[in-house]
């Protein structure tokens, strides 16, 4: 049987948002979210992150860069006894200074290809998954996947509730304090719908 996912956005959700993560020090994982992501795989969840790095694209650091600080982060979950099932990222934007990133790419959040591209690697159960992140990006990625959002506090989701949700046609199908939070109304959610 293919497996739900939860798709998590990186920065503001998982790790401390503080503008462009452009050294391994700027990456602070926030906390319970190893117990969240545990949690999550402990009800047969997959556990993917899907993130735009437009940094790349604007020539703030290269795209090893990215690489590097993924290998941390799971080298980090690994010694807590956990990992991610994978993780996508765009490096590109639109109007990107370093012209071999300047790209209106469908993998872009709110676009849907990064996660598109995980249903098909890990042969996802798309209709049974979730979106999790700090930005109403990420709930215009969940509605454009036709499945439920939750926004978490963390990162810029305080403000983003604070200031975008009352304009914004779109609602989160829940809004969490954190990850873990997140996690266990997934979990419940996921329990009761069927
Ligand atoms: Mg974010
Ligand atoms: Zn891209």
């Amino acid at each position: 049987m293919r497996s739900p996912a939860v798709f998590l956005d990186r920065d503001g959700t998982i790790n401390e948002e503080m503008g462009y993560i452009n050294h391994p020090e700027r990456f602070i994982i926030l906390p319970k979210v190893v117990e969240a992501i545990k949690f999550l795989k402990a009800h047969k969840f997959k556990v993917v992150v899907v993130t735009n790095q437009a940094g790349v694209a604007r020539g703030y650091f290269p795209e090893g860069l990215i690489e590097r600080i993924h290998k941390l982060l799971q080298a980090h979950l690994k010694s807590k006894g956990t990992c991610l099932d994978a993780i996508y990222y765009c490096p590109h934007h639109p109007n990107a200074l370093v012209p071999e990133y300047r790209k209106d790419c469908p993998c872009r959040k709110p676009r849907p290809g990064l996660v598109y591209k995980a249903v098909k690697d890990l042969n996802l159960d798309l209709d049974r998954s979730y979106v999790v992140g700090d930005r109403f990006t990420d709930i215009e990625l969940a509605h454009n996947l036709g499945i439920k959002g939750v926004l978490v506090l963390t990162g810029y989701g305080k403000g983003e509730l604070e200031y975008i949700a009352p304009k914004h046609p779109l609602r989160p199908h829940f809004i969490a304090k954190d990850l873990y939070e997140a996690a266990c109304w997934i979990v419940k959610d996921a329990h009761s719908d069927r």
